[in-house]
């Protein structure tokens, strides 16, 4: 049966956690931030008072000299933890809510279009959408959920997927991270672009 999706109550792990993206590798991933909306992302950080680090993501075609692409597509904001998780816009203490149930984000009313569009992971099915496994919603109650309550979240992941699909090229460049939990870090690339596809 398809759900309505809603919050887990309580829950801020979309804010809390980061993953590894494709792979260990590559090291853990920030939040993604498209280019324009970089310099408003980092005025939010200087406006509260919060030191941020964002660096590449993605980018596409071949620099003429030396390694690395010749546009950036995506950049994205670093956990401040020493391994990755964290966000700088979450509020740590508990004491106040957020229309995500959880800890509170200091920019909500204007973050980044990764924020509003996640748990979308896919939306290219009939009625009801694919969502990240990850999301505490799907652990507690399904993978899909219904359009209809997920109106922002679609449009949102659309913006996104519209940027890429423009700016796709036969080049692909991957920025690894060196960053996450000390255990794994033997097996991290060094920081810096890796050319995903030719
Ligand atoms: S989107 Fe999912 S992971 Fe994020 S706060 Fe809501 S329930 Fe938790
Ligand atoms: S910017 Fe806000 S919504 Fe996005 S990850 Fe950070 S705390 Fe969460």
């Amino acid at each position: 049966m398809l759900r309505k999706f809603k919050c887990v109550e309580g829950c801020s792990d979309c804010c809390n956690y980061r993953e590894y993206y494709p792979s260990v590798e590559y090291g853990k991933i920030g939040v993604l931030i498209l280019p324009d909306e970089k310099f408003r992302i980092e005025e939010e950080a200087k406006n509260n008072n919060i030191r941020i680090n964002i660096i590449p993501r993605l980018g596409s075609g071949r620099k003429k000299k030396g390694i690395g692409p010749k546009k950036i597509l995506a950049y994205q904001m670093m956990g401040k933890k020493k391994n990755g998780d964290l966000c700088p816009f979450l509020e740590e203490s508990n004491s106040q809510t957020s229309s995500h149930i959880g800890l509170k984000c200091k920019i909500y009313e204007n973050r980044p279009l990764a924020c509003r569009a996640y748990p979308i992971f896919d939306d290219s099915k009939g009625s009801d959408i694919m969502l990240d496994g990850k999301c505490q919603f799907c652990k507690s109650c399904s993978t899909t959920a219904h359009k209809e309550s997920l109106g922002d979240e679609i449009e949102a992941f659309t913006k996104i997927k519209t940027t890429f699909c423009r700016e796709a090229t036969a080049e692909i460049w991957r920025y690894a991270t060196a960053v996450g939990e000390d255990e794994t870090r033997p097996r991290f690339f060094s920081e810096g672009w890796v050319l995903e596809c030719t």
